[in-house]
């Protein structure tokens, strides 16, 4: 089968590699759609790659092929989302429905397996899953569902984490509206009544967040803390949704965010802060509640799916053939990729 592979730094192929075989356990799954993430950009330049030949891919959706041996809960031709995070199940947190920080697996810093960045992924003609981290995809288009994987998930998870300060009333900022970040705008839009100001630096964007139900546009620049102040009388917004991470977007994020406001930093884009504990050198207001949001759990991903099957949110796509998968990634890296790219072998 044909496979988009990352073989060393910097170095993409797309090559011929064997079709796998589902073990006890597991599927196969034929591959409709694989969605290309900013992290895939990430992996890409790493300076050491440790699985050279590993097939990317962390957004998969496609239909059951085969199915290994003692495997009940799905059938052949079942139209399904891979679930991303492999966590085992049994640790205390996955107990708690914390599986993405599954202690058993991922330890203190670590993340659970994720299917291609580790285990092979999605960019190919098959992937072959442990079935119990199958999802129904339902009634969804199965080529334009598979970032609802990740760019889904993640921001349904950091939303989640953020309802307490979500009231009527309230402002979020949602900084960097790519894949991630128009899914997490409209996962505002459809499960809160917030006010949504949607901040990119491409006017493009800021077009596909007005249509996507953002309230107020600004563009990134250096008057961008101000503007979003002047919007916040003064006193700064609620919820700040951070999906790019870059140092002028963590920067902004610090300008604009309210006392007590819950400050989620989603995108790994190399940016920082230092706390500091006294009020003249720290950058941030009193009672802001920070998290390093990762991905999402197995309940995250549920009602994700949900509020596309009932038409709440929509992936953005813009497909590519699997054989023109590295234009997808020069396409995204040069800021030309709108909504989401989804490779379709
Ligand atoms: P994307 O390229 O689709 O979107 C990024 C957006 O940020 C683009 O619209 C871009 O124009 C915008 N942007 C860039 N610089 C900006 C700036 N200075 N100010 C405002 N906007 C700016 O990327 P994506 O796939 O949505 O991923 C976003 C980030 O999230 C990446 O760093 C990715 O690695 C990370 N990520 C994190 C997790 C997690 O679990 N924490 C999961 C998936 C992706
Ligand atoms: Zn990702
Ligand atoms: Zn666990």
């Amino acid at each position: 089968m044909r496979a988009l592979r990352l073989m060393g730094p910097g170095q993409l192929e797309i090559n011929d590699v064997p079709v796998p075989e589902p073990g006890p356990g597991e599927a196969l799954v034929k591959v409709a759609g694989a969605g290309l993430c900013q992290s895939d950009l990430h992996v890409r330049h790493l300076p050491a790659w440790p699985l050279p030949g590993m097939i990317l891919g962390h957004e998969t959706s496609g239909r059951v092929a085969t199915l290994g041996a003692g495997v009940t809960t799905v059938h052949e031709g079942d139209p399904v989302l891979v679930y991303l995070v492999w966590a085992c199940g049994s640790c205390r947190p996955c107990l708690e429905g914390r599986d993405n920080v599954c202690q058993a697996i991922a330890g203190r810093v670590g993340l659970p397996p994720c299917p291609g960045l580790g285990p092979d992924g999605g960019m190919a003609e098959y992937i072959k899953v442990p079935a119990r981290f199958l999802e129904p995809l339902g009634n969804l288009d199965p080529i334009a569902a598979a970032p609802l994987a990740d760019a889904g998930l993640t921001p349904m998870h950091a939303v989640n984490g953020a309802r307490y300060r979500l009231t009527e009333g309230a402002t979020a900022v949602v900084i960097g509206v790519g894949g991630l970040g128009h899914m997490g705008l409209q996962i505002l839009r459809a499960t809160t009544g917030v006010r949504i100001i949607a901040v990119d630096t491409d006017r493009g964007k800021l077009d596909l967040a007005r249509e996507h139900g953002a309230d107020e546009v600004v563009i990134s620049d250096e008057q961008a803390s101000r503007a979003i102040l002047d919007l916040t009388s003064g006193y700064g917004a609620d919820a700040v949704f951070d999906f790019s991470g870059v140092q002028a977007t963590v920067d902004l994020a610090c300008q604009v965010i309210a006392p007590d406001g819950v400050l989620r930093f989603v995108g790994l884009g190399g940016g920082g802060f230092s706390y500091a504990a006294d009020s003249e050198s720290t950058p941030l207001p009193w009672g802001v509640d920070v998290r390093r949001s990762y991905g999402g759990t197995r309940t995250d991903q549920r009602q994700v799916l949900e509020l596309a099957q009932t038409g709440r949110v929509t992936v953005e796509t813009t497909q590519y053939a699997l054989a023109d998968g590295i234009r997808a990634f020069d396409d995204l890296e040069a800021g030309k990729v709108r909504g989401r790219a989804v490779l379709v072998p």
